[in-house]
């Protein structure tokens, strides 16, 4: 596994007092859990911008299709200061190299969807995005970013890190200087986990790749890592996991280990049925791959695409 992954992250998650009523919002996954594996690089935009601790609440407002950050006690405007402030932020922050961020949800400066819109004498929206979140996802768009009241979610959780792992691999491939070869080499290692995020998505980086030679080296980079990250942001399923571990099996010896194939396909239909979790099917089929020496198997990202103390495919 790399070096610790270097994860933004709203500074209120962290338990620090940064709130506008002086408190926090720590975040236990974040701060017990995923604490060991990352380096944090927190960020309170509100904080920084001047508004101080503790501070009146501001929220977002549409108007004219326009929307303003106001303070709704004394109608103070604070978007241009905001907006100002968060572009040259988000500008830094990729800078920094950053491998994910986790935002905190429904704030109007850090939340990252379903912001509370307030309009004039009617209901507020429920569609809306904090200054902050957006400027850092248009300035970010590979970034893997999420909330961290959805990373309660098993499924969620387990595809967010799963990116975040993905996209260090991915930049430490082209941080270098790269050879078509090298891709190669990726490709075939990250195919597996590719396919159970997005079959489609994997075949047609595999297109795009044999044609990499013939093309400029700066716009395949960049349509390759555009198309890997994209095809990681789609969420695993049960039926797609299932069709990994199945095509699986097709790299194993036919003879010899009947018992062990067919533990394995009975682990899988298992999965399928929901009676065990993804780690059973999985741990089977890194023993079978030992056993086999199967080495395409043994690179393959697919059986450790993060780390095992996660224990993140024991929930989904
Ligand atoms: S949500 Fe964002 S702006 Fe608000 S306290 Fe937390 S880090 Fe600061």
């Amino acid at each position: 596994m790399p070096e610790r992954l270097k994860l933004g992250v709203s500074s209120c998650l962290l338990g620090e007092e940064v709130r506008w009523n002086g408190g926090h919002s720590r975040a236990r996954y974040l701060t017990d859990v995923l604490d060991e594996f990352v380096e944090f690089v927190p960020v309170c935009p509100e904080v920084e911008v001047g508004m101080g601790v503790p501070r009146p609440t501001v929220r977002l407002v549409l108007s004219d299709g326009e929307v303003a950050m106001i303070d709704p006690k004394n109608g103070t405007d604070w978007t241009s200061k905001m907006q100002r402030h968060s572009r040259s932020r988000a500008r830094q922050l990729a800078d920094e190299h950053l491998d994910g961020f986790v935002l905190k949800s429904k704030s109007p400066t850090c939340g990252m969807e379903r912001v509370k819109l307030h309009r004039e004498g009617t209901s507020p929206l429920t569609s809306g995005r904090g200054l902050f979140a957006a400027e850092l996802i248009d300035r970010n768009p590979l970034l893997p970013v999420e909330e961290e009241g959805r990373l309660n979610d098993p499924g969620i959780r387990e595809n967010f890190v799963e990116r975040l792992f993905a996209f260090r691999r991915l930049k430490e491939l082209f941080a270098p200087k790269w050879t078509v070869g090298d891709v190669v080499a990726f490709h075939t290692r990250e195919k597996l986990l590719l396919r159970a995020h997005d079959p489609a998505g994997s075949r047609e980086l595999g297109r795009m790749l044999a044609g990499a030679a013939s093309r400029p080296r700066s716009s395949f980079a960049s349509e390759y890592q555009d198309g890997f990250m994209s095809s990681m942001a789609k969420r695993a399923t049960i039926r797609k996991h299932v069709d990994v571990l199945q095509h699986s099996v097709g790299f194993l010896r036919r003879s010899g280990d009947e018992v062990g194939r067919d533990e394995f396909f009975e682990a899988i239909e298992d999965y399928r049925a929901g009676l065990v979790p993804l780690v059973v099917p999985v741990t089977l089929l890194r023993h079978l791959a030992r056993r086999h020496e199967q080495a395409y198997l043994l690179e393959s990202s697919y059986l450790a695409p993060h780390p095992k103390e996660l224990m993140l495919r024991n929930h989904v």
